[in-house]
């Protein structure tokens, strides 16, 4: 190791990190380049290569290097969340209705194509312009850019470095929201724990709002498929000894580095611009139920990246590269990168719980420094999915949950399963842990109410 792990965690979320999870943290700490220590969330669990939860900086200069897997497949997956307008009465009075609706308008399930099918020229437009190029498209306004992490656009992507194939598999995809636990989810506001990041964020107690959580689909995951295999081709010309094949990866300076670095920029525009598009299709559906419905951007985020971002460390200022797998940025207040909305209380941090427990909305606080400003993006895995499918009666769960008053709708039953709550963490504990840490503080609570399953 040529820098330490550092676990943020309470007793009680040390408990839930398992020994896979730590040996890949350390596995991280071994790579070329790793500035100050290979960190670990409070919602870590094991991933491929680097754990979920994961948050490593390395710098170019220092030999530092870039890898697929340290960003992750889905990239850019993320959250997107907004205030509807609507009431809990008619969230109460009609929440079938709108269940029914929604499941209906967007499209879900494994490799479900969508009614948007690009051309080439259009696609590689797209992955150079993300949200804001679908804004230009017909697809939202201004205000919802001002409210999307790089305004909606992230820079340097360059469509010539993604693959035909994974072009292929994107080309029917835009506004879809994949399988597994991506979902749109209806919310109601709980608890409001800081009044004044509330305030400018636009939240209040009992609004009810619109989260979306989904990637890049197929993009994504080809791009990362696509430069593992190169990186992991590549790693002897480079002098690269890994403790795992899975940690593939090349030196930030080198063409690959850069040309993957191209590569996963443009799968971030085209997570930017999927959230955007599906944003447009929710609007339409719930104005045609609700006359009052009125989608207002809380704001967007995502959670698999790598960023150039500068840091401060030991006192020096120093241009590094940031690896955030199932990870959250959260700037703190005064940052320059936020928009003015909330420059004064400190980035939005969205945090998924589960379909069946609340969710988190937090804010960025000033010692965030110590994690390079990064927090949660979820409670984390506390079962794996095979566990989860073969302990957990997925009819019984549904149903239960229905009578509590949470309506769930999914293209694939069978899988569902994979996704009760009891298979997260607690999300409160994990919170809890972030916060006490100095992560990132809470903001807003929220339970669910409707859930589409992909
Ligand atoms: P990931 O990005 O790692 O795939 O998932 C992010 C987090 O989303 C998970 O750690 C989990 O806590 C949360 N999550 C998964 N399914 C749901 C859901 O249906 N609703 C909400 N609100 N959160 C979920
Ligand atoms: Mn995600
Ligand atoms: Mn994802």
């Amino acid at each position: 190791m040529r820098v330490p792990c550092r676990l943020f965690a309470t007793d009680a979320v040390r408990a839930t990190l398992d020994a896979t999870t730590l040996r890949q943290a350390c596995n991280v700490a071994a790579l070329p380049g790793i500035v100050t220590a290979s960190m670990v969330m409070p919602d870590a669990h094991s991933g491929y290569g680097f754990p979920i939860g994961g948050v490593a900086a390395f710098d170019p200069e220092a030999g530092g290097v870039v890898s697929a897997g340290g960003v992750g497949f889905d990239i850019a997956c993320g959250v997107r969340s907004l205030v509807t307008g609507l009431t809990p009465d008619d969230v109460r009075s009609r929440g079938r209705e709108i269940a029914d609706a929604l499941f209906a308008a967007i499209p879900c399930g494994v490799g479900t194509g969508g009614a948007m099918p690009l051309t080439p020229g259009k696609l590689d437009d797209m992955l150079r312009g993300g949200a804001v190029w679908a804004v230009e498209s017909g697809y939202g306004t201004a205000a919802d850019l001002d409210r999307t992490e790089e305004g909606g656009r992230m820079r340097g992507a360059d469509p010539a470095h993604v693959s035909a194939e994974a072009k292929k598999r994107f080309a029917d995809q835009l506004g879809t929201l994949g399988s597994g636990n991506h979902y749109m989810e209806v919310q109601r506001v709980t608890h409001i724990h800081d009044a004044e990041a509330a305030r400018a964020f636009g939240l209040a107690q009992d609004d009810i709002l619109l989260s979306i959580h989904c990637g890049s689909r197929g993009l994504g995951h080809q791009i990362g498929t696509d430069y593992l295999a190169r990186m992991t081709e590549a790693a002897p010309r480079f002098g690269l000894h890994l403790p795992d094949r899975e940690l593939a990866c090349a030196p930030i300076l080198s063409e690959l580095g850069q040309q993957y670095l191209a590569a996963m920029r443009a799968g971030i525009n085209c997570a930017l611009a999927n959230r955007q598009v599906l944003t447009h299709l929710a609007r339409t559906v719930l104005h045609s139920l609700f006359s009052h419905a009125r989608l207002r951007m809380v704001y967007d985020v995502s959670h698999n990246t790598c960023k150039e971002e500068t840091h401060m460390v030991q006192g020096v200022a120093r241009r590094l590269f940031v690896h955030r797998k199932g990870a959250t940025r959260a700037f703190g207040p005064g940052h320059e990168a936020l928009g003015a909305f909330c420059r004064a209380v400190g980035q939005p941090v969205l945090v998924g719980g589960s379909m069946g427990t609340p969710s988190y909305i937090l804010a960025g606080c000033e010692s965030g420094a110590q994690s390079f400003y990064s927090a949660n993006h979820g409670a984390g895995r506390a079962m794996s999915r095979t566990a989860a499918r073969r302990d957990i009666a997925a009819k019984a769960m549904l149903a239960a949950l229905d009578r509590s008053g949470i309506h769930i709708r999914t293209k694939d039953p069978r899988s569902i399963a994979e996704e009760a709550p009891q298979a997260y963490k607690d999300v409160d504990t994990v919170v809890h842990a972030t916060e006490a840490a100095g992560l990132a503080r809470r903001v807003a609570r929220t339970e669910p109410l409707i859930c589409i399953k992909g």
